[in-house]
């Protein structure tokens, strides 16, 4: 026997079960250094910055 609901699915609760889809992933954030929207705790694609830092020419000059 398959399961099968015994009530229609209301637009109301339908949507509200739907507020929980986001467009995007949370945690972006402007960067400090070059104010370019940012994922937190990762390294800005801008400029490279990371943590007051250029990551990028850090790694380049080593
Ligand atoms: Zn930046």
């Amino acid at each position: 026997m398959m399961a099968v609901p015994k009530r229609k699915t209301s637009k109301q609760r339908k949507n509200k079960r739907r507020t929980h889809y986001k467009l995007e992933v949370p945690g972006m954030n402007a960067c400090p250094n070059c104010g370019e929207l940012r994922k937190s705790h990762h390294v800005c694609a801008n400029c490279g910055f990371y943590d007051g830092k250029d990551v990028m020419t850090d790694a380049a000059a080593e």
